[in-house]
């Protein structure tokens, strides 16, 4: 479809992203690409995420004046829902205690309901041609349908965990294991993936998240498919195979960061950045290409000081320039984490951004050599599309099957050593000797080189799918195509 032809029907899209930065994230990149290609966005979100989507939508209005994208504001009254008041994102908890954020995460997440009646009436007002709402709102697929409006599902991962997810649901080959970190191969997953049962997502329970689980996929069902932030370069057979056994209606639009083309877009995702962005490229400038290590662990995963004390000395005795990531909550008032003179013996070396790093534009900057990862599905893609090898350093949710897309289908990647799944990071410590061996072997040696090698040639498929006549654009156009007829 086209944007100069007056008389075609120009497609409105509704976007409804979770609210935690990993999503809203994405459906942002998302929406200004439907956009570029002819559509109208409106994004629903609460009054505090609004905050978080305004300055980048203005931004992108006043880059390109004639596109039209919208927020809408639904109405999410915490105190009365039983949260905290202000709790509109996962990433406002303040609780680290284990039990009380289970519980409060439980909480958020069922709560989100409370929308449904909102959305039946602003989609019976608005009727746009479908609506995008995030895998986490299984309730959307039955409002969409009281006013025959098509329902995607968009789960902000990839085709491989998808399909991982699917083959270990189906097979449940954790029930058939000695113990919980024998390794077994997933049944019908191409690729002999090797997994174990502590790094798998088990919540077939009846109760609590589980319960909620099986609901999010009862509605992808009944859903009219999912769109997915992926390319078919990067998954060929992950892609196929989720087209043939798990859902035949599925889009690859991806990798949907790449939508951000010039400096301030790149700056502005996500949150107000905790250091200077130009500063930050101009000491990234003073560097030899692919001699910095990044280090994020995304915007979720908390740690505690142990771990981040391994983390620092793995760093210094690695030698290598660095820029790491602590999050504001962990950094805290103290900084017992950090080793004491630290930041003046790696002074010009290392930098620590306490709080929101402009990720994109360091990855992608010609001097950051590798990354070190959670394998949060948006940090690995950002990462392929940069080039980059990668060390990954999986938490939970799907982040181990996105670690084994990376070092046993890719091949650019090495583990740091996690085995499984932990709530708070430093439940299980990674040590020092870990975080210096995989930080070494991404960056300097033959190894590395060959899965630079493999990354940048990833990276260059990245960006001819979204190109042109790509198996992205292509994609999104079949789907532009379905869905204004
Ligand atoms: N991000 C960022 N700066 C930070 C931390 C995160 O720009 O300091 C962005 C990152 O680029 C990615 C998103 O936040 O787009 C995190 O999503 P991901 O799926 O990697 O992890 P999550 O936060 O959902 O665990």
């Amino acid at each position: 479809m086209s944007s100069n032809n007056p008389h075609h029907h120009k497609l409105h899209v509704i976007f409804f992203p979770f609210m935690a930065y990993g999503h809203i994230i994405p459906t942002l990149d998302m929406a200004k690409l439907f956009c570029s290609r002819g559509a109208r966005s409106t994004i629903i979100t609460t009054p505090l995420n609004s905050k978080i989507l305004q300055k980048p939508i203005e931004l992108f209005k006043n880059l390109n004046p004639t596109l039209e994208i919208d927020i809408h504001i639904f109405d999410f009254p915490c105190v009365d829902l039983g949260l905290p008041e202000g709790c509109e994102n996962v990433d406002f908890f303040t609780t680290k205690n284990n039990e009380d954020r289970d519980y409060i995460t439980l909480k958020f997440f069922l709560s989100t309901s409370f929308f449904k009646d909102q959305l039946e009436k602003f989609l019976e007002t608005t009727r746009p041609d479908c609506l995008i709402a995030d895998m986490f709102f299984p309730w959307a697929t039955e409002a969409a349908e009281k006013s025959r409006v098509p329902r995607l599902v968009f789960h902000g991962t990839g085709y491989f965990s998808l399909c991982a997810g699917y083959c270990i649901k189906a097979h449940k080959p954790q029930n058939r294991v000695a113990s919980s970190c024998e390794p077994f191969v997933i049944p019908d997953l191409p690729g002999d993936i090797v997994i174990t049962q502590e790094q798998i997502i088990d919540g077939d329970n009846e109760s609590g998240m589980g319960k909620f689980m099986m609901d999010v996929r009862e509605s992808e069902v009944k859903s009219s498919g999912v769109v997915v932030n992926s390319f078919y370069e990067l998954e060929p057979e992950y892609a196929d195979f989720y087209k043939r056994f798990v859902n035949k209606r599925a889009w690859h639009i991806g990798p949907l960061s790449v939508i951000n083309r010039g400096f301030e877009e790149k700056a502005e995702r996500g949150k107000k950045a905790s250091v200077d962005e130009a500063e930050c490229l101009k000491w990234l400038d003073s560097k030899k290409p692919d001699s910095v290590i990044y280090i994020s662990f995304g915007s979720v995963a908390f740690f505690k000081n142990e771990q981040l004390i391994e983390i620092a000395a793995g760093l210094e005795a690695s030698g290598t320039n660095f820029i790491w990531v602590v999050r504001k909550d962990d950094a805290g008032e103290k900084e017992e984490w950090l080793p004491e003179g630290m930041e003046e013996r790696t002074k010009g070396k290392g930098m620590i951004i306490r709080g929101w790093a402009p990720q994109v534009l360091i990855l992608e900057h010609q001097a950051t050599g590798g990354f070190v990862t959670h394998c949060g599905w948006n940090s690995v893609l950002e990462g392929v599309a940069a080039g980059l090898p990668m060390v990954t350093w999986p938490i939970g949710a799907e982040q181990f099957y996105n670690e084994k897309l990376v070092t046993q289908v890719l091949r650019t990647g090495v583990s740091v050593g996690a085995t499984k799944h932990v709530k708070v990071m430093g439940d299980f410590i990674i040590s020092r000797e870990n975080v210096e061996k995989a930080v070494r072997e991404v960056l300097v040696g033959e190894e590395a080189e060959e899965m630079r090698r493999r990354a940048k040639k990833m990276a260059e498929m990245a960006k001819a799918a979204v190109e042109e006549g790509g198996s992205s654009f292509n994609d999104l156009n079949k789907f532009l195509e379905e869905f204004s007829s």
